[in-house]
């Protein structure tokens, strides 16, 4: 009879240390428990055997065979289980011998009851807990064939009886047998509820960092999107989105047309007022361009004072017009909140799909050198391209 493993489940879901005894080589942890239980085990058939066969005059071959199954062979076993390769396989093997030596056991005493019973149970038990059902199955096959093979060799004979002593202990040590087995399965059921615990645990860490993450991710794809000083798109975004515009716009036959926005003389208020209050203009700029802007227009900061205003739909006629109002709107707000503000103009260059261009860099260029016109007829002025 060996004992079931303990702690089979914790062995299993975290590594264990090497064995003090094998540097550098683990043992594996159905080696280690099997060698602990089956010593433990075969060391308590031994005594009851050796008492029981004692009141029968056994021959000292047989008193050999008692000392080297019950007390030298778990220690060969394990010395075979630790240099396996494959332990598991190795240990399942061992398992079988138990069965079907056991089963020799019982028919070579002569079919004891108790004893018969304490270790026909234990190496029941020990297979049906590593291999379930077929397990159990290949338990009672070993053992039959055992006592069938001892049977035959050595002749039959049923004395059931045992004496009172050898029947306390057979039912102490099954008792502890089954106490064993309890204990375990306790132990594992609490392991596996924390380690359960745990995983909940980790998961919920996991979907936070996860969270974090794709937040994160969204936080920088809005920045590489926008321009840091104003929050208006910024030139890099300019190219994915009027693509996208572009042929919808081509499908669709509508006009689009972009109004390319130049504060005029804005090195003065730098050089006048400083870089902060420069900055203080583009950001009233800004503001005050996306106030005028509709829902659907689209406003990049395109330059250091140069924006581009995208009107959907607009043929240029409408961009005109829009163009002029944002103009001369622009000319009289105050753009700090000093007294007197200061105010600027703006130039602008427009150009509209398709008649000036049917690609993105094609109608920058146009609504470019429109605006280029503006500043050499003297700024605050809006160009057609
Ligand atoms: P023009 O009428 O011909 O457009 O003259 P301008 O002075 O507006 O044009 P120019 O291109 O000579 O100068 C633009 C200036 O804008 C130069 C640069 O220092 C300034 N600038 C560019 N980016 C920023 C910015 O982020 N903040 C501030 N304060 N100034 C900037
Ligand atoms: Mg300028
Ligand atoms: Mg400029």
């Amino acid at each position: 009879m060996t004992f079931p493993p303990q702690h089979h489940l914790v062995n299993t879901l975290s590594p264990q240390p090497a064995s003090p005894d094998a540097p550098g080589k683990r043992v594996h942890w159905i080696a280690r428990i099997n060698h602990r239980s089956r010593t433990f085990g075969f060391a308590l058939l031994l005594v009851i055997m050796g008492l029981h066969m004692a009141q029968h005059n056994r021959s000292w071959a047989l008193w050999l065979a008692l000392v080297l199954q019950f007390g030298v062979y778990p220690q060969v076993a394990f010395w075979r289980a630790r240099r396996a390769a494959d332990p598991l396989h190795t240990e399942v093997r061992h398992m079988w011998l138990d069965a079907l030596s056991l089963g020799g056991w019982i028919a070579v005493l002569h079919f004891p009851l108790w004893i018969s019973f304490a270790a026909a149970t234990g190496a029941m038990q020990n297979l049906t807990f590593y291999r379930g059902a077929r397990g159990w199955l290949e338990a009672v096959g070993l053992l039959l064939l055992g006592c069938g093979l001892a049977g035959w060799v050595t002749g039959w004979a049923v004395q059931p009886q045992t004496d009172d002593v050898v029947t306390a202990l057979s039912i102490i040590a099954l008792s502890l047998y089954l106490f064993s087995i309890a204990l375990d399965s306790q132990r594992r059921s609490v392991r596996l509820r924390e380690v359960r615990q745990e995983l909940r645990a980790k998961e919920h860490a996991l979907q936070q960092q996860l969270a974090e993450i794709r937040s994160l991710q969204a936080e920088l794809r809005d920045q590489a999107r926008h321009d840091a000083l104003t929050g208006l798109f910024n030139r890099r975004h300019l190219n994915e989105l009027m693509t996208h515009e572009l042929a919808r716009c081509a499908r669709n036959g509508e006009p689009l047309s972009l109004l390319m926005i130049d504060i005029d003389h804005f090195k003065r208020i730098n050089d006048a007022h400083g870089h902060q209050v420069g900055d203080e203009v583009l950001r009233e700029t800004a503001r005050l361009l996306t106030e005028r802007a509709r829902a659907s227009d689209m406003l990049f900061r395109y330059g250091g004072e140069e924006f581009l205003l995208v009107l959907l739909p607009a043929d240029a006629i409408v961009a005109k017009e829009v163009a002029e109002e944002l103009r001369q709107r622009y000319a009289v707000s105050p753009l700090t909140p000093g007294d007197p503000p200061i105010t600027a103009t703006l130039s602008i260059g427009v150009a509209t799909f398709a008649d000036h261009g049917v690609t993105v860099d094609s109608l920058i260029e146009a609504a470019d050198q429109a605006l280029y016109r503006a500043k050499r007829a003297g700024r605050n002025r809006v160009e057609i391209a």
